[in-house]
C-alpha cells in the first residue's frame, strides 16, 4: 500500500531520495514468515519508516543531501536505524534535505526540491522537509529527522504533522552526519503523538558508541500517554505553562499568532494554569546559534575531502584534488557556512564570535532553567509564518535564518520539544498548518509529549 502511495504520489512532492522497494518488500515478507512461524514480533514489526538521508544505512545510499557523498554506501547502520530494524521496522527509503541538514526549505538539497503536500508551490520547511512531506502526504507512517536548529519543528509545523526534538544525549548520534555535534539531535515524525512516541521509545538510549548519548532511563513514551489520557476530569488541571512572550510578538504572522492563543485557551479551558514568561535572551539566540553552528560545521565538514568519502576529482597536485573535490562537491550555503564558521573561527576573531556565543548560549541555558522551574512546560509558536512559496527566500539567507527564530534556542539550551498543528491559516486550497512548541525540562519528553496528546 505504501509503494503504491508512493508511486501515485513522489513525482508531485519528492519526499525521497532513494526508495527500496526490494529491501521493504523483504523486510515485509521476513515479518509475514514470522507472523506464520508464530514467532514475536518486535515493537515496529510492519511499519513503514522513511529515514532522513543524513543517517547511515546499510544497502542504501546515504547521501546527506550532498553531491560530494553522491554514491557513498555505508558499511553499518546508524545506531538509530539499527534499533528501527531491530524492531520490525521496514526502511522504505531515504529522504531529502538541505545539504548536511543547512537550510530551513529543502531547497538547499544537491538534488532534487522536495514540495509541501498541503500546496505543492510551498516549501515543506527544512532541513528534514523529505521526512515531514513523506507522513504528511502518507508515503510512510512514521519517520526519522535529525534538528540542530529546528530541523525537525519547522517542517513539522508546515507540513501538519507531530515532530519531536528529545533532549541533546537522549539518542545516539551514532552514525548521523554531523553538521554542529553540540547541537545535533535525532527526532521523530508521526501524524499522532502516540506515533512519534512510539518511535522515540525505540530509538533511544545509551550506546556506546556515542560518549554523549546519556545513561539516563528511557520510559516507554507512549505507555505513559495512555495513563495521562485516562484521566477524565480536566486532565490538564494544575498544569503550569508558560508562555514566551518574545515568541508572540513583531514578526510574527497575524494568524500564527491566533491560532497559538486558541490553542492557549484550550489548554486553560483543561484546566491549565497559564502565565506569561520573559525569556530576555531570547533575541540573542539566533546570532549566535549561527555561530557555533557555522564553527562547528566548518570543522565538521572538513572530513569531506576526496580521499576519505564519496567523490574525488582527478587533479595534478593534493591541493587542488581537496580543493576542486569540495568546489564541486558542495553547494552554495555550505560553503557559505564553512566560509563564517572558519571566519569566527580564526585567531583574532575567536574572542569576538565563538567565544561571546558561548557565553550568549550559557545565558539562554539559564534562563530556560529558571522558566521551567516555575513552568511545567513552555510555549510557542514552532515557527513565525506557516509555508512560504518555493523560490521566496533562497536569494535571502538572512530573512530564511530569521524563520529559526522559535527553534534555535531549544537546541542551545539542549531541552526535549514536541510540535503539534493547532490550527490553519489561509492559503492553498485546505489552508496552512501551523504548529505549536511544547518544551520540557531536560529528559523530560514525557511532559511535552503527554500534555501534546490531550484531546477531550
Ligand atoms: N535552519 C537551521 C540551519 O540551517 C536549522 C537546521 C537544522 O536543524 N538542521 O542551520
Amino acid at each position: 500500500d505504501y509503494l503504491n502511495r508512493i508511486r501515485q504520489t513522489e513525482r508531485q512532492i519528492g519526499s525521497f531520495l532513494h526508495v527500496s522497494e526490494e529491501n521493504a518488500l523483504r523486510e515485509a515478507a521476513e515479518i509475514d514468515a514470522k507472523i506464520e512461524r508464530g514467532e514475536e514480533l518486535g515493537r515496529l514489526a510492519g511499519v513503514v519508516i522513511g529515514v532522513k538521508d543524513n543517517l547511515c544505512t546499510v544497502g542504501m545510499p546515504s547521501t546527506g543531501g550532498s553531491k560530494i557523498l553522491d554514491g557513498y554506501r555505508p558499511a553499518f547502520d546508524a545506531t538509530a536505524v539499527r534499533r528501527l530494524k531491530e524492531s520490525g521496522a521496514v526502511v522504505v527509503g531515504k529522504t531529502n534535505l538541505d545539504e548536511f541538514g543547512m537550510g530551513s526549505t529543502t531547497e538547499a538539497s544537491g538534488f532534487q526540491v522536495t514540495r509541501n503536500p498541503w500546496d505543492v508551490s510551498r516549501v515543506p520547511g527544512g532541513s528534514s522537509g523529505g521526512s515531514a512531506a513523506a507522513v504528511s502526504s502518507r508515503q510512510c507512517v512514521v519517520s526519522l529527522g535529525s534538528d540542530t536548529g529546528g530541523s525537525i519543528r519547522q517542517p513539522a509545523s508546515f507540513c501538519g504533522v507531530v515532530g519531536i526534538k528529545p533532549t541533546y544525549g537522549r539518542v545516539s548520534r551514532f552514525g548521523l552526519m554531523a553538521y554542529a555535534s553540540s547541537l545535533d539531535v535525532i527526532g521523530c515524525f508521526g501524524s499522532s503523538v502516540t506515533d512519534a512516541a512510539i518511535l522515540l521509545s525505540v530509538i533511544s538510549g545509551h550506546d556506546r558508541y556515542d560518549a554523549t548519548s546519556s545513561k539516563q532511563e528511557v520510559p516507554d513514551y507512549a505507555a505513559c500517554l495512555v495513563s495521562t489520557k485516562k484521566l477524565e476530569f480536566k486532565p490538564l488541571k494544575g498544569l503550569r505553562v508558560g508562555v514566551i512572550r518574545e515568541t508572540l510578538g513583531d514578526g510574527v504572522d497575524a494568524g500564527v499568532i491566533s491560532s497559538v492563543q486558541a490553542a492557549i485557551s484550550h489548554l486553560e479551558e483543561l484546566g491549565s494554569v497559564v502565565t506569561e514568561v520573559t525569556l530576555p535572551s531570547f533575541s540573542l539566540g539566533l546570532p549566535a546559534y549561527y555561530i557555533l553552528a557555522s564553527s562547528e560545521s566548518s570543522s565538521n565538514l572538513s572530513r569531506y575531502d576526496g580521499v576519505r568519502y564519496g567523490n574525488q576529482v582527478v587533479a595534478d597536485e593534493l591541493s587542488s584534488l581537496y580543493g576542486d573535490s569540495r568546489g564541486q562537491g558542495f553547494g552554495s550555503e555550505v560553503k557559505m557556512r564553512i566560509l563564517m564558521g572558519t571566519y569566527a573561527l580564526s585567531a583574532g576573531y575567536y574572542d569576538a564570535y565563538y567565544k561571546r556565543a558561548q557565553q550568549v548560549r550559557t545565558l539562554i541555558q539559564k534562563s530556560f532553567k529558571a522558566a521551567l522551574d516555575e513552568n511545567d512546560i513552555l510555549i510557542s509558536p514552532a515557527a513565525p509564518t506557516a509555508a512560504y512559496k518555493i523560490g521566496e527566500k533562497v536569494n535571502d539567507p538572512l530573512a530564511m535564518y530569521a524563520g529559526d527564530v522559535m527553534t534555535v534556542n531549544v537546541n542551545l539550551a539542549g531541552l526535549p520539544a514536541l510540535v503539534v498543528p493547532c490550527g490553519l491559516v489561509e492559503g492553498g486550497t485546505a489552508g496552512l498548518p501551523v504548529g505549536l512548541q511544547m518544551i520540557g525540562a531536560a529528559y523530560n519528553e514525557v511532559e511535552s509529549l503527554s500534555y501534546g496528546v490531550q484531546d477531550p
